[in-house]
């Protein structure tokens, strides 16, 4: 499945939608380039939970929390654990903990893993500046049934 989106509001608006099919559980992994969109699509996801706080990008903090909406969201962003990996970070238990995690730059954690989740490829445009593709690869059941929201 996949959108074609215009501009930045657009990404936020397929990810507002698909936060009305999320689950305590659920885990979501953002593949793209850095300035690709993916902190602009977990905004939202937050928007799409009614987190109403600013969400933002956890580069040095690796993990923010917002527990103000109909799930908890945990935000990662482990681009900082290229070197080193995710194995002191208590990943797991994120990924199953109550919440939503939403991970940016997984390959550097791909170890930590969850065997399921939904993963998102955003792909820039060669010549626009504002639009992005966005694929959406379910992995697994749950996956393919959160994606049925969109039909
Ligand atoms: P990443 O987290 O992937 O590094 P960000 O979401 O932080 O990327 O930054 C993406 C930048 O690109 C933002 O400044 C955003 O406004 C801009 N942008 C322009 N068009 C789009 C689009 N269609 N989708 C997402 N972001 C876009
Ligand atoms: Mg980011």
């Amino acid at each position: 499945m996949q959108f074609s989106v215009s501009n930045a509001e657009l990404t936020q608006k397929v990810a507002e939608k698909l936060a009305k099919a999320l689950h305590a559980g659920d885990v979501i992994l953002l593949d793209g380039d850095l300035g690709a969109g993916k902190t602009t699509f977990t905004k939202g996801l937050a928007r799409g939970l009614g987190i109403r706080k600013n969400v933002k990008s956890p580069t040095f903090t690796l993990i923010r929390e917002y527990h103000e909406g109909r799930l908890p969201l945990y935000h990662m962003d482990v681009y900082r654990l290229e070197e080193t990996g995710g194995d002191d970070l208590g990943l797991e238990e994120y990924f199953n903990g109550d919440g939503v995690s939403v991970v940016e730059w997984s390959q550097f954690v791909e170890d930590d893993l969850p065997k399921e989740f939904l993963i998102v490829h955003f792909i820039k445009d060669e010549t626009d500046d504002d639009k992005r593709t966005l694929v959406f690869e379910p992995r697994g059941k749950r996956y393919e049934e959160m994606l049925k929201i969109f039909e």
